[in-house]
């Protein structure tokens, strides 16, 4: 038989949670840590000391209460002192950030990145600079205490290297060992698929969150995803769970980069609506996200091909969505990435779809929304990535960083 939890485990358990609640939630007071964490007063009051002692909250009192009595000190993440590297490799950029306790993005540098083939030199090397930069400008009472990358490929859970990418095939690139090398923190850095760390980042601060079920769809070149159950992000066997983008809707579609005919990827894809749209020529012609978006543009000042193109390519999206709110019953679908603006353009056509092809005690519930996060959910997923050791064990981590 196995003991319980030891009281020494039992503290470093209620260390973590109490610096997640104001890590996500903001500066809370005691009182209100008191009732949600469900523990007595005394036992806050000597959790708040030993990360206070840390370094990594501070107590204060509130500005004004309005209230009679004596006041619930207010404890606040240490923003300012104790942060984390974020790294985003999207198709079209390159982004690094320091990121503060609490989720403020203290510093932050951006690189347009061409689309083409993959090269880890072309990605690591502006990133490790990037980081370098923004390192030379912290103070020296600051603490980095983790770094982790969002990756717009397929990475393994357990190594963090990078197996398959757009504009790539199959790779076998060992991102996160490269980038801990040159950065040379002394730091491991994580490595996570870019839509699985949107869907976590939009579930712990965006649009989903409060929602314990949730499907988060992420365009780019490519289409990905994450879904998270019961407040857990599902990951598979290997961590290659959630590529939504690869479920077939469309068995006689268009050819998908993966190999496969009738993706979804392949028939909601920026590639798809550019070419339904008759605007994807191939030189010269604008991609990317301001090319999905002038599309949405000119169908709402009337055009009838980027309207056609909307109606097509949210009718295949409608038809995803009600697979994945068959199987997974979530109570939110958020479109982040370039889905972001097909949704806004065509959601008519996906409630339509909907209203036909899902179960209707799945779609009676359900709410559809458009990332709250933007264009740095990713960004965002990465840092929640690396806060998470010293959200698990803060003074463990604490004490590695200042060794
Ligand atoms: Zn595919």
């Amino acid at each position: 038989m196995r003991a319980g939890p030891s009281q020494e485990e039992i503290r470093r358990h209620n260390l973590g949670a109490l610096l997640r609640h104001v890590h996500l939630g903001g500066p809370t007071s005691r009182a209100e840590l008191t009732s949600r964490m469900g523990l007595n007063r005394s036992t806050i009051m000597a959790l708040t000391a030993d990360l206070t002692a840390a370094g990594l909250v501070r107590e204060e009192l509130p500005r004004e209460t309005g209230r009679a009595g004596r006041p619930s000190l207010v404890v606040r993440p240490e923003s300012a002192r104790v942060y984390v590297f974020a790294l985003d490799v999207g198709v079209d950029r390159l982004v690094a950030a320091r990121v503060g306790l609490g989720g403020t993005i203290l510093d932050r540098r951006e690189a347009v990145r061409r689309r083409g083939p993959f090269s880890l030199e072309e990605v690591a090397a502006p990133l490790a600079a990037f980081a370098r930069q923004m390192h030379r400008k912290t103070r020296p009472d600051t603490v980095c205490v983790g770094v982790a990358a969002a990756f717009s490929g397929g990475v393994a859970r357990d190594d963090g290297v990078v197996r398959f990418g757009p504009n790539m095939g199959s790779v076998d690139v060992p991102f996160g060992e490269e980038m801990a090398r040159r950065l040379g923190l002394g730091l491991p850095v994580a490595v996570g698929n870019d839509a699985n760390l949107a869907a976590l980042a939009e579930h712990a601060r965006g649009a989903g969150s409060g929602c314990r079920d949730l499907v988060y769809l992420h365009g780019d070149v490519g289409v990905g995803g994450g879904v998270i159950a019961g407040g857990t992000l599902l990951g598979g066997h290997q961590g290659f769970g959630g590529e939504v983008g690869h479920m077939i809707v469309n068995p006689r579609g268009r050819s998908c980069g993966c190999g496969s005919l009738g993706c979804l990827e392949a028939e909601v894809g920026e590639r798809a609506l550019l070419e339904a749209a008759g605007r994807f020529d191939g030189a010269g012609a604008l991609v990317g996200r301001d090319a999905v978006r002038a599309v949405v543009d000119a169908a709402d000042r009337g055009d009838i091909v980027a309207q056609a193109a909307l109606k097509r390519v949210g009718d295949w999206l409608g038809l995803g969505v009600a697979n994945l709110v068959n199987i997974f019953n979530p109570e939110m679908v958020v479109f982040g990435g370039m889905l972001r603006e097909v949704y806004l353009g065509s959601a008519a056509q996906v409630r339509s779809r909907l209203a036909t092809d899902a179960l209707p005690p799945v779609r009676e519930h359900l709410r559809l929304r458009v990332s709250a996060l933007g264009d740095d959910a990713t960004l965002v997923g990465a840092a929640e990535l690396a806060f998470s050791q010293v959200l698990a064990d803060p003074l463990e981590v604490l004490a590695r960083a200042g060794s």
